[in-house]
């Protein structure tokens, strides 16, 4: 069977075709023009899938936003699609395609894609979590995603890591984004000087010994591995998996997993932290996991 998986995301959107074993063909990424709206983005999608794709049995769609993965439509999307919330996607690419299609939310895709042919492959029972913007979070439990009762569970960047803390994006103060995203370093980081755009230029000047910047990064490792500590005392997983780009940074990962095992109760510390596998096919491959 060949899937043809997208992955709708606020600024690119991807396309790849896959059999069942998760091999990539036919890789395209283009500009998501998000920021005009739902309807567009939709459109733009389905004339992309026309002009480069066909004989494909399967769609599946990792997206962006808040899904209702039963009925395929988006819950809540915020102001990075605008006009996003509501629509019935899988609906709208049956009508268009006539072939069975599934939706997913992109960072329970990514996990899903992680446990059939990534990091989470040897494992059953797993959390994964992406650092960005903000910090995504999902629950892999017994192979399945862990949903909740109003299929929004895992919202790990909302735990509150320090009370009357610094201001989240969903209004609460003190929440673990506003400290562990990669969003919150780079914040910190123009404190000491306006020229960071992103985390990967954090990481170049470190490598000149800036010991300001040292330290910052310093108590930002601190506080991802304290919402890391806190989840494992919860969850008692084997392994949590981090994805999102500044993860790709040489030795983050195992700097984090080190904190973490410094500030853990002894008797968690055969958790492993470990970096994602997929990298930006995390959502692609995960998309293809929904049709196996
Ligand atoms: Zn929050």
């Amino acid at each position: 069977m060949k899937i043809l998986a997208i992955d709708i995301g606020g600024t690119s959107i991807k396309f790849g075709m896959s059999n069942r074993s998760g091999n990539i063909s036919c890789f395209k990424e283009f500009d998501s023009e998000a920021k005009r709206g739902g309807e567009h983005l939709i459109e733009r999608i389905i004339q992309l899938v026309k002009m480069n794709y066909k004989d494909f049995q399967a769609i599946g769609i990792s997206t962006a936003g808040q899904v209702n993965s039963e009925d395929g439509t988006i819950i809540y999307a915020n102001e990075n699609i605008p006009n996003f919330t509501g629509m019935n996607i899988k609906m709208i690419f049956e009508m268009n395609f006539n072939v069975p299609v599934v939706v997913e939310n992109d960072v329970n895709a990514a996990a899903l894609g992680e446990r059939i042919f990534g990091a989470g492959k040897r494992y059953t029972d797993f959390l994964c979590l992406t650092y960005g913007t903000g910090i995504g979070g999902a629950i892999i439990y017994n192979s399945s995603i862990y949903r909740g009762f109003n299929g929004s569970a895992a919202e790990f960047g909302h735990m509150i890591l320090y009370p009357g803390g610094r201001k989240c994006t969903c209004g609460f103060l003190g929440c673990y984004e506003a400290y562990g995203s990669t969003t919150a370093l780079v914040e910190k980081a123009l404190e000491v000087d306006n020229k960071y755009a992103n985390g990967r230029e954090i990481f170049e000047e470190l490598n000149r010994e800036n010991s300001k910047l040292e330290q910052i990064l310093n108590t930002w490792i601190m506080d991802v591995a304290y919402g890391l500590v806190s989840l494992t005392h919860i969850f008692n997983p084997p392994v949590i998996i981090l994805g999102g780009g500044i993860m790709e940074q040489d030795k983050l990962v195992s700097l984090i997993n080190s904190k973490v095992k410094e500030l853990i109760i002894e008797s968690y510390s055969n958790v492993e932290i470990v970096k994602a596998s997929l990298g930006n096919k995390a959502g692609l491959l995960g998309a293809v996991s929904l049709h196996l």
